[in-house]
């Protein structure tokens, strides 16, 4: 039989329909794996940084450059530069102020890829305490770099990884686009919020400790498949404590963060190889009210006509069983 699930706190409803019981196994047509790698020509490897515009933040054992001219700084661990094709462009001017009814504004913004490593090959789940905890600061400073541009409303901070997540480089990479505008998302949920008596997150948050659906915890972070889920094997990450934007997470925070992203991605690469997946930070710097939280997305199945015409996604896997699979039970 299959359930229709609302969403914790929105009106956004998914439908759990598990015609069949689901195994990893069967998704192994969505999986890459026959994918190439190629490293020749990758303009993201160490040692080809001219090849990209000048980065505007360069981390190299601990310490933060920048390129200067035509001047570029080797032998880093991290590298951030501005994308060559940039969805939105700081050459755009933006108005000073805009009403909520305007058809058009200027393309502005800011579009920067981050390099997680100088190794084409490298995968975030196995990567060293070091070198996860010194993306997350990466992902912290330049969240904040953006949040202080005063035209600057939302940074979305994510990661394709994957053709079929939407990835054109294989080489280990995540993206920031700061926009001057806040996304309808984000809005919707921070009217529900608004609504409620307590954050829905801090909520939730007690009610997914104790359900089935946990797959991990730390002393700062809960990992778990999401009652509302609306993909198979979809995974929310949240921080214990009411926490509204990366900009709050002190470095033992970040390790914390950057452990329990790197446990779920290696439950992922045990059952799946080379899973195709997005993840994505949800948050907010303007108001403390949102409650800061990562979604894993991974990419087996695909959106039809039913769920761009309804928004409602059937997912063939229920959360439950998704959790069981990922703790090891299964
Ligand atoms: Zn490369
Ligand atoms: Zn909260």
């Amino acid at each position: 039989m299959s359930e229709i699930r609302k969403h914790y706190f929105l009106h956004e409803y998914c439908i759990i329909a598990e015609e069949r019981a689901k195994r990893p196994s069967d998704f192994a047509g969505a999986v890459r794996g026959s994918e190439k790698n190629d490293s020749e020509n990758c303009v993201f490897c160490g040692g080809n940084e001219e090849k990209t515009p000048p980065a505007t933040a360069v981390y190299k054992n601990g310490e933060v450059f920048a390129d200067t001219g035509e001047k570029r700084v080797r032998n880093w661990d991290f590298r951030c530069f501005p994308n060559l094709y940039p969805a939105l462009s700081p050459a755009s001017s933006f108005p000073e102020s805009f009403g909520k009814k305007s058809e058009v504004i200027p393309g502005f913004g800011f579009h920067e890829v981050i390099v997680e490593s100088p190794v084409h090959g490298k995968k975030l789940e196995d990567f060293s305490d070091t070198e996860i905890s010194g993306l997350m600061k990466v992902y912290r400073d330049r969240v904040c770099h953006y949040a202080a541009h005063e035209k600057i409303s939302y940074v979305s901070l994510f990661k394709n990884s994957g053709k079929a997540a939407g990835a054109s480089q294989d080489h280990p990479h995540s993206q920031l686009i700061a926009l001057p505008v806040c996304p309808q998302v984000i809005e919707k949920e921070l009217i529900a919020i608004r609504d409620a008596q307590k954050c829905p997150y801090c909520a939730l948050l007690e009610k997914e400790k104790i359900s089935p659906r946990l797959i991990l915890e730390n002393n700062d972070f809960i990992a778990f498949a999401p009652y509302y889920s609306t993909v198979p094997f979809e995974v929310w990450i949240l921080p214990k404590k009411h926490i509204s934007f990366l900009g709050e997470l002190s470095s033992g925070l970040l390790f914390a963060l950057g452990e329990i992203l790197r446990d779920i991605l290696r439950s992922y690469a045990k059952l799946f190889g080379d899973l195709p997946y997005n993840h994505m930070f949800y948050q907010l710097f303007e108001t403390t009210e949102y409650h800061l939280n990562l979604r894993l997305l991974p990419r087996l199945s695909t959106a039809a006509g039913f769920e761009l015409n309804t928004g409602i996604y059937i997912n063939t896997v229920s959360p439950e069983k998704a959790a069981s699979y990922l703790k090891g039970n299964e």
